[in-house]
């Protein structure tokens, strides 16, 4: 069986201009790579109306339990200005010991590391190793991570453990492990009131201090003070619209947006019910209408860390000589989806400069996380 170098993977696999939700033919290329280490791999095309095909891999190795899978996505988000990037950043460059491209640390490199990890992984072992990948995590994520889930379910797949590679470290590698992350929730909030001229209000409604009185109320509900687990819940109004073209009209109606990242002391339909209670006792007050909409990206959730998650910690510090943080913090990830089978825990690459223009990792980490991979697959099948 070969045995792969994980920079040279990650620079391979960078070097396909995969935006979200264009595969590239990322898919194809790792299906080959893990085929020769000796993987069963399914690519798995999910379409939804007016959305293009997503591509997603499922990929093991033996057949029995426990099945320790590696979860991760091969999609970028766009490079943004081409012209502040250093190097192209669908040509991976090494310049001062790191290694510079869209998708270094978020997470096509992460990927790399664990497929390296996977062929020095000879010895026999009881149990299979997993990879479920996919093409669409930066985007919608409809055709992504949570179909292939219903689809594994339908299979009657199981899945011991699932490790998200995603980027968790926010300077070093070994800060940080993700074993759950925050809800989130948007609101969309319509406020009607009725048009007429600025200088005869008694014969109009106006929406706007309506809609002000809603968001200074919700901006004011203490949400909770955080748990042993989770920071505070938050929540941030991040639009307000008023479509008004002249100044002596006073305007039909204004809208705004609101998100919520919340914990586990919430769900978002308690959350929904709190804000609908909120808006219709202020509409009725003042004798207006709304309409109301949300969209949930994510439940909150948490995997109670158990044997395995202090195995992966003792792991890491092993290599880095620091602890690892258990946290809950940041945005979404596919994790959100995959939890529903399996206990999930993350860690993966320096994050500091994922999203952005010269996005990099340093080559000592690369070669580090391989390890981590490498011995967690060890303690794992122990
Ligand atoms: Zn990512």
């Amino acid at each position: 069986m070969p045995y792969y170098n994980e920079t040279k993977l990650a620079k391979e696999l960078i070097s396909f201009p995969s935006i979200t939700p264009t595969d590239a033919g990322t898919m194809n290329y790792l299906s080959k790579k893990l085929k020769s280490l000796g993987f069963k791999c399914k690519i798995l095309e999910f379409k939804t109306k007016d959305l293009k095909p997503v591509k997603n891999l499922y990929a093991k190795l033996g057949k029995s339990r426990p099945n320790f899978c590696y979860a991760g996505h091969t999609d970028v988000v766009p490079p943004g200005n081409l012209n502040e990037w250093t190097v192209n950043p669908f040509k991976p460059a090494i310049k001062k010991n790191h290694l510079i491209g869209r998708g270094a640390n978020d997470m096509k490199a992460s990927i790399a590391c664990f497929i390296s990890a996977v062929s020095k992984f000879k010895k026999k072992f009881n149990g299979s190793i997993s990879l479920l990948i996919t093409g669409d995590e930066e985007g919608i994520a409809i055709n992504g991570t949570k179909k292939v889930v219903e689809y594994l379910k339908k299979k009657k797949e199981k899945i011991d453990f699932c490790l998200v590679g995603e980027p968790t470290n926010p300077n070093k590698l070994g800060q940080m492990m993700k074993i759950g992350r925050r809800g989130s929730i948007t609101g969309y909030l319509k406020v009607y009131g009725t048009q007429g001229h600025v200088a005869y209000p008694l014969q109009a409604k106006n929406p706007a201090p309506i809609i002000t009185k809603i968001l200074n109320q919700i901006q004011n509900i203490k949400l909770d003070n955080g748990t042993k687990n989770f920071q505070p819940s938050n929540l941030e109004i991040v639009k307000i619209n008023i479509n008004n073209t002249a100044d002596n009209v006073i305007p039909a109606e204004a809208t705004a947006t609101f998100n919520v990242r919340f914990n586990n002391k919430h769900s978002s339909n308690s959350l929904k019910k709190k804000f609908n209670n909120i808006l219709k006792k202020i509409c009725k007050k003042n004798k207006c209408t709304f309409g109301v909409s949300y969209i949930v990206s994510g439940e909150a959730f948490i995997t109670t860390p158990n044997k395995t998650t202090k195995m992966i910690q003792n792991t890491i510090k092993k290599i880095t000589k620091i602890k690892p943080k258990l946290s809950t913090s940041g945005g979404t990830s596919d994790a959100r989806f995959i939890r529903k089978i399996s206990p999930c825990v993350e860690f993966g690459l320096v994050g500091k400069t994922m999203h952005k223009v010269d996005e990099t990792v340093l080559l000592s980490d690369l070669k580090k996380l391989t390890t981590i991979y490498y011995e967690i697959l060890e303690n794992y099948f122990k």
